[in-house]
């Protein structure tokens, strides 16, 4: 259709743009975001989702640049088979407690059924630990570093969300193998640094870096790291990416040992095992903390386009020759933006006028709107229009390629501090508890001294979780009353009183722990 008369297409881009405020409803306005967007779309099984380009091009750029970090480190990618036996998948049992309610099946193929019904993997430590236990003889062999990109399934009852809980993800998982405590416990640390640096440097993210209590660690493992994350509007918590140190656990099942380097007639020594993952919900938190209610807001350095051309204020009184000038100019343009490494894109559509090509790239959040027209043409300048604060300027042609880049950076910046300034203020310290579910309700997060006792973990949640003192708190989704879980021990601590007592309890506080309630 034409669009010509500015009424129908204002209507038009009120139409296809968010109907719902982020501030009053949060899940529908987080469904059309993505939806409208383009990000992902709603499939015939329940906690499954289509990711469209928008956001696999986000992913592969999470992929380019962390596939590069562990390769600095040694790792090397391939890739197993998606399918488990019982047998294997039952060798670990602390491991196997942790993920079977979630375990799906294969039990049929066609009509007949499956002499022995097969799994479909949640994570791959049992899939590949046997194959690693066959390969590696000799100390020499280690360390062995294996990574792959793939997908899991875990069949979740809990509420599915796009991208944060889905019942198939993508994601990374690394399993590495050593000789020795110490190196694994490193590189633990290295990988977190990595996940912490996806957050930072590509989604503008904060994150705390942290230890999960023994209550919230990955099944069958030693130790889990992690980065928590923060949602402002429902002041929940979620889990930002995982990075285990197993020990010797799985070694030992799968027996998977090589001679002492210290001599045969020493004891033969069990590899200290790592694993660590980070999915596509790293795209969900992203999508969160920096959108808005015009739609989308994507960190320049993983959007599809980081800038989009649009040639404006040509009307019926402008000359052919000036209209084809101000269409030529700004094809220039991109293919200069293009030339300079910037992801530009230009939209010459000529059945849609300038404000609703605003609207819907604003929609799907290209962080930058390089607007071209008759006075930037006389003026030898471009204007060009910030995604996240709307701010207005003008950049000389002759300046293209040294502003642009500077721009998206600085975007960058302002959304990172942004996100960081609404994480800091809504993590609070608190030393007692008759202000603890206050502050909760505050949409805060919480650090607290807390003894480490899985009991009293278990008793701040149930605690927290009434609404004991009569206070209101925004109803969210399916869990009005969710109770504040341990989220990490962070790294960061705050300074320990002397004998400070725990938060919740009678005995000494070992640490300050951060607690909120959580995805
Ligand atoms: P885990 O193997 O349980 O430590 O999970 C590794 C990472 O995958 C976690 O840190 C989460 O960020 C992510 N993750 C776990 N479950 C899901 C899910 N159902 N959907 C999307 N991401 C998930």
């Amino acid at each position: 259709s034409n669009k010509t008369s500015n009424t129908s297409t204002l209507d038009d881009a009120k139409l296809i743009g968010i109907t719902v405020d982020k501030a009053k409803d949060f899940p529908g306005w987080y469904q059309q975001i993505l939806t409208k967007g383009e990000m992902l779309d709603y499939y015939d099984v329940s906690g499954c989702y289509i990711l469209r380009p928008g956001s696999y091009f986000i992913w592969e750029q999470i992929q380019h640049w962390f596939d590069a970090k562990i390769k600095s480190l040694g790792v090397q990618n391939a890739y197993f088979p998606m399918f488990v036996s019982s047998r294997v998948l039952e060798r670990e049992k602390d491991h196997i407690e942790g993920f079977a309610p979630e375990v799906a099946w294969v039990t049929k193929a066609g009509s007949s059924e499956l002499e022995e019904p097969i799994a479909i993997r949640p994570t791959s430590e049992t899939v590949m630990y046997p194959y690693y236990a066959k390969w590696i003889q000799s100390y020499r062999d280690l360390p062995l570093k294996l990574n792959q990109w793939n997908s899991v399934v875990r069949w979740e009852f809990k509420h599915p969300q796009p991208f944060l809980r889905t019942r198939e993800f993508l994601w990374q998982e690394g399993h590495t193998a050593h000789l020795t405590s110490e190196e694994a416990q490193e590189e633990v640390l290295q990988i977190l640094d990595f996940y912490e640096g996806i957050y930072n440097e590509l989604l503008a993210v904060p994150v705390v870096k942290g230890k999960k209590t023994e209550h919230e660690k990955f099944a069958g493992g030693v130790f889990t790291t992690t980065c928590e994350g923060y949602i402002p509007q429902t002041g929940r918590g979620i889990q930002g990416a995982t990075s285990h140190f197993l020990g010797q656990n799985f070694s030992k099942m799968f027996n998977f040992s090589v001679e002492n380097p210290l001599g045969s007639e020493h004891p033969k020594i069990f590899a200290y095992q790592n694993s660590w993952g980070l999915s596509t919900r790293v795209i969900g938190v992203m999508v969160m903390i920096h959108s808005d209610n015009k739609g989308l807001v994507v960190p320049p350095r993983v959007s599809q386009y980081q800038a989009v051309i649009v040639p404006v204020g040509i009307t019926s009184k402008t000359s052919d020759e000036n209209r084809a000038k101000i269409n030529k100019t700004a094809q220039h343009i991109e293919s200069r933006l293009i030339k300079a490494g910037i992801r530009a894109t230009g939209d010459y559509r000529d059945n849609y006028n300038p404000g609703w090509k605003f609207a819907n790239w604003e929609l799907k959040g290209v962080p930058l709107r390089l607007e071209f027209g008759p006075k930037d043409l006389s003026e030898g300048q471009v204007t060009v229009v910030k995604r996240n604060d709307s701010k207005r300027m003008t950049v000389k042609l002759d300046e293209l390629e040294a502003r642009i880049p500077e721009i998206l950076e600085d975007i960058h910046e302002e959304l990172f501090v942004a996100a960081k300034q609404k994480f800091d203020s809504h993590r609070v310290i608190v030393d007692e508890w008759k202000d603890f579910v206050h502050a909760l309700n505050q949409k805060n997060v919480i650090l607290s001294p807390w003894c480490g006792v899985e009991e009293c973990e278990e008793d701040i949640k149930n605690s927290s979780a009434q609404k004991d003192d009569g206070e209101e708190f925004e109803q969210d989704e399916k869990s009005p009353s969710m109770g504040a879980k341990s989220l990490c021990i962070p790294f960061d601590q705050p300074e320990l009183k002397p004998n400070q007592k725990c938060v919740k309890c009678h005995r000494k506080a070992v640490n300050y722990c951060m607690f909120g309630r959580s995805y």
